[in-house]
């Protein structure tokens, strides 16, 4: 169980599931290379809207019974009725996962106003809220977001609900990625100083081409500091330079992180454990 060791320093990577049937040996065989990194948990993501829930739990099964290392299967509640979830949640501890990431997600293309305005969960508390009531014996953690969520008016009212989702019952936290450690240390200490006294594990995208850079930024909406934009500049159209700068860019962010004193680092590892691996050796 995660929890049991969450106040200590936690190293962690995030992956997503296949897509199709036939990806899945492919997949497990990238499990397995990111599991030789020795991790202390991976997480697996959730399709939007729920789509795809059995390769998640199937995943995250993999992860957690064959390479026996603990697997935090994400969650999104947001496109599911309660009946929806209590069955995923089932399906997850059969297979013998009590982690979870509790999460609302984004309102999926085929969710229509009825089905929005009638949805059962309105923000990822709810979740939590409800997940702790029903199954107690599962241990929850959430998202937060250094450079707030882009939903929230501002970093006070986003961090008051942070402060909601832990009330209601989240362990720990683990963040949306960001590319300036200083933007991170300023959310830690307005959440601190609200009264967040639980884990909150930074989220860390190594970047390693110009391509990929455009892309992370439209969908997370992180800032980029002079420092990563003038590196573009430079690498940009040498990809093997860009991946090398890209990479030891990843691992300067984390060693300062540690340095710092940070609870845990996240790597969104995409699933690519060569550049995962090449961040391991470069934090040697
Ligand atoms: P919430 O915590 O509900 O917050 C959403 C917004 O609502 C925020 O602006 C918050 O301030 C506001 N809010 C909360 N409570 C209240 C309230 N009572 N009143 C008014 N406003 C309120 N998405 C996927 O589809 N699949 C994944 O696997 C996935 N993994 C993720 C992993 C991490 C680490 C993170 C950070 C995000 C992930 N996401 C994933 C994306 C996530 O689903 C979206 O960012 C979504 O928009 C918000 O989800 P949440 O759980 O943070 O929502």
């Amino acid at each position: 169980m995660i929890a049991d060791f969450i106040n200590e320093f936690t190293f962690s990577f995030e992956v997503f599931p296949p897509k199709k049937d036939d990806e899945f040996e492919d997949a497990f065989r990238i499990m397995k290379e990111l599991a030789d990194l020795k991790p202390d948990f991976i997480s697996v993501t959730y399709g939007a809207g729920g789509s795809r829930t059995r390769n998640t739990i199937e995943i995250a099964s993999y992860i957690q019974n064959e390479l026996k290392l603990p697997a935090l299967a994400h969650l999104t509640c947001v496109g599911s009725k309660k009946q929806d979830i209590l069955d995923n949640v089932q399906k997850m501890k059969d297979a013998g996962i009590v982690d979870i990431m509790a999460l609302r997600g984004d309102r999926p293309a085929w969710m229509d106003d009825q089905q929005f305005n009638d949805r059962d969960f309105i923000y990822a508390q709810d979740l939590v809220r409800f997940l702790k009531k029903e199954t107690p014996d599962l241990q929850l953690c959430g998202g937060c977001y250094p450079e707030k969520h882009f939903e929230a008016p501002n970093m006070e009212e986003d961090i008051a609900h942070l402060l909601e989702k832990q009330e209601a019952g989240c362990d720990y936290f683990i963040s949306q990625l960001f590319f300036d450690n200083d933007l991170f240390y300023r959310f830690e200490d307005a959440a601190k100083m609200a009264g967040i006294h639980k884990p909150l594990i930074a989220g860390i995208m190594p970047i390693t081409s110009a391509k990929q850079l455009g892309t992370t930024v439209s969908l997370s909406g992180s800032s980029v500091p002079k420092s990563l934009a003038d590196l573009i500049a430079t690498y940009g159209d040498t990809p093997e330079d860009m991946r090398k700068a890209g990479i030891e860019y990843a691992a300067d962010q984390i060693r300062k992180l540690k340095e710092h004193g940070v609870d845990g680092i996240h790597i969104y590892s995409m699933n690519k454990p060569k550049v995962t691996r090449e961040i391991c050796e470069a934090l040697k």
